[in-house]
Parts: structure tokens; sequence; C-alpha cells
């Protein structure tokens, strides 16, 4: 199976389901990661109740959820992950973001609580394990599968991840905001190298100092990431909703004219790294 990824939403703030939205997709953050037969899903946004219905047909029955943060546009699928309502399957589910403010149990439980969502989290049937761990530390989920994490500048926390496997790299991270003309050291240390970068770009640099604060970045610093820690290819993810397909489609020409290892991630794109 290889090593690499399958993006099932790439939107950020809300889902974008419209006519002018269908070459990258409507659907919020969930990327799906496989390694060789070990699976892993980034974010719970609501790609990932098609990713579920997938997995289902595959019977793959063992899954890792790894979450960079709970707002709403990172976990509002979880409740349509019909995996987890499944008594044969494990559900792991990490969140490294909320560091003593609560839980990763209690939000997600949270979410699905009267009178917001009718199907309580006791409802899922799968064997649901928990982990809260502190963003930076670094954990072995397989033998052969190695994920580091840090910290990132983003409102209520967000943890960004490395997942290495093979002797590749891949890397998530989102949601985070930059600050101009200083690289952050600690995406620098964590991406060194990396076969793939998946990278916050939400705003351009034109709508960036409107932003300040919102915690979001711009595909130009994920460009200056990747040339100063050697990364080979940047996926420009997490885009802005009024980013429609024309507009996406200029600034994935004009990022690739900058740096040829950038692409703009869309739904149903898979990229591998062992190629
Ligand atoms: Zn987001
Ligand atoms: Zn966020």
């Amino acid at each position: 199976m290889g090593f690499g990824v399958k993006f099932w939403g790439v939107r950020g703030s809300i889902a974008v389901p419209s006519p002018q939205h269908v070459k990258y997709g409507g659907n919020t953050s969930c990327v799906q990661v496989f390694a060789g037969n070990r699976m892993f899903v980034l974010d719970a946004g609501t790609g990932i109740r098609s990713l579920g219905a997938e997995f289902l047909r595959n019977d793959i029955r063992e899954v890792n959820l790894l979450l960079t943060h709970t707002h709403w546009d990172h976990i509002n699928g979880f409740p349509f992950f019909a995996p987890a309502y499944n008594p044969k399957w494990t559900v792991h589910i990490r969140a490294g973001h909320l560091a003593g403010n609560g839980t990763i149990h209690e939000v997600l439980s949270n979410q699905m609580n009267h009178p917001m969502f009718p199907v309580p989290l006791e409802a899922m049937r799968a064997n649901l394990v928990m982990e809260d761990f502190v963003a930076g530390e670094s954990f072995d989920l397989y033998p052969d599968v190695h994920i580091r994490t840090t910290p990132l500048n983003h409102p209520n926390n967000a943890t960004a991840y490395r997942i290495e496997y093979a002797g590749k790299a891949i890397c998530y991270v989102t949601d985070t905001e930059h600050v101009p003309g200083k690289i952050d050291e600690r995406i620098i240390a964590l991406v060194e190298g990396a076969d793939m970068m998946i990278y916050d770009s939400t705003y351009t640099e034109g709508e960036f100092p409107t932003k300040i604060g919102w915690g979001h970045s711009t595909w130009n610093e994920g460009v200056r990431l990747c040339r100063a820690a050697g990364v080979k290819r940047l996926a420009i993810f997490h885009h802005e909703p009024d980013h429609d397909d024309a507009f996406m489609e200029k600034l994935e020409a004009e990022a690739r004219a900058e740096w040829p290892g950038a692409f703009a991630a869309r739904d149903a794109m898979t990229v591998m790294v062992d190629d």
C-alpha cells in the first residue's frame, strides 16, 4: 500500500458545497495517511464522513485519529464517522492541544450533547481509546511508525504532526499563524527534510495583514518553510471558503511558478511519497 495521503477535506472554517467549489472541494479538514496497512486520519472535519464509508467497505477495523485541535472545522464530522459506531472497530483518538483545559473525551462528548446533537457519544459502539498528550511529545504507535509533534500558534492552541514510516516523513501543519519576517523555528525543527508538508495556507499575502490574530498563514510562508527545512513538496491546504475554484486555480499557478514543489490539495486527491 506504500506511504501517502488522500485528502478528504481541504477547507478551513466551514464547509462550502457549491457549484463554484467543485474542483478543489468543499469539505473541511480531513486527511487520510496510509503507512503500509496502518491507517491514520488527521482531523475529523466534514470530509471524514466519506472516509468512514470507505473504511467500512474495506473492513480495516483499526484507525488512529490524530487531532490538531477542536475547532468545529476539525471535529464536526466526527459524529458522522460510521466506524465509530461499529463494535468490530478500534478507534484511537489523540489530541495534544488541551494542555489541562479538559480532555479530548470531554470535548468530543460535549459536541454530541443535547440540544446540539441527538446521538450521544455513548452510542458509539467501537472500542474508542482517547488519549491526551502535550504538544511537543513524540510517540511510537507501531514499531515501524514514529510520530513527532509540536505546538502551533493558534487561538485555543493546535498541534502539528510528523509521521515517519519507511525512511520517509509526512507533516501536517495546520492551523497556525506566522510572524512576518520571522520563521517559526519549532516548525522548521519538525518538518526538517520531510517528503511532504501539508500547510495552513488560508490567506493570500494580500489578505494576511487584515487577519492578524485569526491564527492562519499563507502559501508563501509554506514555501519559505519548505526551502529553509529542505522539504520536498508543499500541499497548500485549509483553503479559505471564499476562495472558489477560479481563485484557487490562479493561486495554485502562482505558487507553482514560485516553487515547483507546491500544489493545492483537493478533495479525493491521493499523493504518494514513496514513488
Ligand atoms: Zn481550521
Ligand atoms: Zn482552528
